[in-house]
């Protein structure tokens, strides 16, 4: 049974037929309203899901992605990984890397799936993201049982201070992506049954409607599988933990002369299943 499961004034609501159902209420009590609490119980998400469509009259709001929270409000980890579409590794004029490359965004950093990107300077740039959501948690996850563990997908951007991210003597990733509001995520997350071939997925970004970057999560070094299982080898893995699997070729910095966001410019971001995000630039 489809989930979308979206943060609506801090309360999990499931997204049903364009209108969004409060779980708690929905659940007459026995799953609770925060969404990071709801998604350790995913099974009996998916089993409430599965009568949502019997209630339609219960209280329920239109579906406003403007309204939401951001899908996951506070993952106990948020997994990044750098370089892992072919495309982009060859327009930044990297070798494909041995193994991915992990970084941490900073959960302070989140943002709802439409909302403002403040920027600190003149050098942030874009990164459309296919995020995956992690519903039920585990150590040594193998790749024929990564998505087990998988709740769904999201969106992401990760926004990125290319200068921050370039000042020390080594590269700073975590630093440079984790600026307040450089994280926005949405609209819901998706369980997988949602989205046909969950590793081949279009993904785009827009600016001002120019489209930027267009690609396909095929394009993926390390597919999602992989970093699941990668990650797990390492950290334990727990309801909520994020995954911004990196982003495809067309991003500002690699561009002749380099291209960054200016105030008033509209990111969109989106990707075939699961919406779209509507982010504006701001000056600081
Ligand atoms: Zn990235």
């Amino acid at each position: 049974m489809t989930v979308r499961l979206v943060n609506s004034q801090g309360r999990a609501g499931l997204v049903v037929d364009d209108r969004v159902l409060d779980v708690e209420r929905l659940s007459a009590g026995s799953l609770p309203s925060d969404p990071m609490a709801v998604l350790a119980r995913w099974p009996e998400l998916v089993a409430l899901a599965g009568r949502a469509g019997d209630s339609v009259d219960i209280e329920s709001e239109p579906f406003d992605p403007a309204a939401l929270g951001p899908c996951v409000p506070r993952p106990q980890k948020v997994f990044a990984i750098a370089l892992n579409y072919r495309r982009h590794a060859e327009e930044t004029g990297a070798e494909l890397p041995p193994a991915p490359s992990v970084f941490t965004k900073f959960p302070s950093c989140l943002t709802g799936p439409v909302a403002d990107v403040v920027l600190p300077s003149t050098f942030v740039d874009w990164e459309a993201e296919l995020v995956v959501v992690i519903g039920r948690g585990g150590r040594d996850i193998p790749e024929h049982a990564a998505f087990d563990h998988v709740a769904g997908y999201c969106i992401g951007q990760d926004f990125s201070e290319r200068r921050v991210q370039m000042a020390g003597s080594r590269p700073q990733f975590s630093l440079a992506k984790s600026y307040d509001t450089f994280g926005p995520i949405g609209p819901a997350v998706v369980s997988l049954d949602a989205l046909g071939d969950p590793d081949d997925l279009g993904i785009w970004c827009e600016i001002d409607g120019e489209r930027v970057q267009d690609s396909r999560t095929s394009d993926l070094i390390f597919p999602v599988r992989h970093l699941v299982s990668y990650l797990s080898g390492v950290c334990t893995l727990a309801p909520g933990d994020l995954i911004f699997t990196g982003t495809p070729s067309g991003v500002g910095v690699a561009r002749q002369p380099p291209r960054f966001l200016r105030p008033g410019e509209v990111v969109t971001t989106g990707i075939e299943g699961l919406g779209t995000m509507t982010t504006t630039a701001v000056a600081r």
